[in-house]
């Protein structure tokens, strides 16, 4: 097909033309029968493989036990081992007093943090956030489509903020928190963030910190899920929002959460929590009726397995080296079957799981819907907005990292058809 450019500057016959060409292409991968997904952020096979030796690292009896003799294959142990603390404690930068290590999902974590609060509340605060009138929540979008669901499930009325390149629009931020009290919190992917792959910039960092909310027991939840994972040797850096947060005078604020779903096994991880000495002790104290203590055998597991920050980091480079040319096959195809064309836009993530795709306003359903009807499956459209709704229908979520590198080229020749049909058809109408 000869290549063409901006299809704004096509006129109807052109576009036409085109049309017939491309749906030809269209219908021919509708009879492959293709089964291709691209829905979801999850490992490769090769990727799970890289810690495969973690599983039986535990052998001996000697393995078992703590420094200070402490047998691990018995009960006890609320909020994690020290040697957890110790190691996870510097990946979100606080201090092993700081931070709780929990079981086997972060996201676990956080709806309890937010089940807790609507119960009981939370540390400072006067009244549990379930009896009053209404609670709302911030929700940087396009965002995390499970933080929208727990909001969701605890009728947290949800307000939609827009991303910018240097985080959340914090002069809308700003204003909603310093005039309304039922505003509670925000959620925040911070770094590489899900889906589009941005990084907060220091200055939104500090404004987070520092703004001024008119609810004395605002909480941010920081969702840093993706702290370690780049995709290029030149890691963002994301300023630490907890420093901050004390410098202003603000301790409380920020509820930090991280796990190792994507560092070693999703689902068989370990989670964390970092907070204020007060906040946890708040949550210890819940924690104590809730459990017992977490799985201390792979928190040990993971800790033999991964040993220290410079370990982590060559782990955190075998990832890459698997999921980085995934990105770069799906980044380039982008830029050849729809640069110049001016009817798509998206992200170059230097880390995390995503690729964020932008179609024209008001195609994006119609593209997932199309593609799905060939057997490429992408996330739901409007997923990544509170309540499932896109207000422009525009964002795609596209997830690299677990097709082949062929099934993935398939499935991405097949969106990029998808996204000239409907915006041709968008344009004409
Ligand atoms: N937070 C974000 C931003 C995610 O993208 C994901 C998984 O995709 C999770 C949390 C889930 O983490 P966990 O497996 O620790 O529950």
């Amino acid at each position: 097909m000869g290549s063409i450019d901006n299809f704004m500057e096509l006129n109807v016959s052109e576009l036409n033309e085109h049309y017939v060409r491309l749906k030809e292409k269209y219908d021919e991968y509708k009879s492959q029968n293709l089964n291709l997904d691209m829905s979801r952020g999850k490992p490769c096979s090769e990727q799970l493989d890289l810690s495969r030796d973690m599983l039986d690292i535990l052998k001996s009896d000697e393995d078992y036990r703590a420094k200070d003799g402490t047998d691990y294959l018995n009960y006890g142990g609320l909020d994690g081992i020290p040697e957890a603390k110790e190691l996870f404690s510097q990946v979100l930068e606080v201090s092993t007093k700081e931070i709780i290590i929990g079981g086997n999902s972060s996201l676990n974590m956080m709806h309890d943090t937010i089940a807790r609060a609507m119960l009981h509340g939370v540390y400072g605060g006067e009244s549990p956030w379930g009896k009053l009138p209404v609670v709302k929540f911030l929700c940087p979008s396009p965002g995390y489509d499970r933080h929208f669901a727990i909001c969701e499930l605890f009728n947290i009325e949800m307000i939609t903020v827009d991303m910018l390149s240097t985080g959340p629009d914090m002069d809308t931020i700003e204003k909603l928190v310093s005039e309304d009290d039922s505003i509670k919190g925000i959620w925040c992917v911070p770094k590489y963030s899900n889906p589009d792959g941005i990084t907060y910039s220091d200055q939104t960092v500090d404004r987070l910190a520092q703004m001024n909310t008119k609810a004395s027991d605002f909480r941010i939840f920081w969702d840093d899920a993706y702290t370690v994972h780049h995709l290029t040797e030149k890691a963002d850096q994301l300023k630490n929002i907890f420093a901050a947060c004390k410098s202003a005078g603000n301790p409380h604020r920020v509820l930090m959460y991280s796990s190792t779903s994507k560092i070693t096994f999703p689902g068989s991880g370990i989670a964390m929590m970092a907070a204020s000495e007060e906040n946890l002790n708040f949550f210890r104290k819940q924690l104590s009726i809730q459990t017992i203590g977490p799985d201390k055998l792979n928190q040990l597991r993971h800790v033999r397995f991964l040993k220290d920050m410079d370990n982590l980091k060559v782990h955190m480079e075998k990832h890459a080296a698997i999921i980085k040319p995934k990105f770069s096959m799906v980044l380039n195809k982008l830029e050849s079957e729809l640069g110049r064309k001016n009817i798509a836009s998206w992200n170059e993530p230097k880390g995390g799981y995503f690729i964020s795709l932008n179609t024209l306003n008001g195609c994006a359903r119609d593209v997932i819907n199309m593609a799905a009807e060939v057997g490429v499956k992408l996330t739901k459209a409007g997923a990544t907005y509170p309540y499932g709704k896109d207000p422009r229908d525009r964002n795609i979520r596209i997830a690299p990292t677990l097709p082949s590198i062929e099934e993935l080229e398939k499935a991405i020749e097949v969106l990029c058809l998808c996204v000239q049909l409907v915006s041709i058809e968008k344009i004409l109408s």
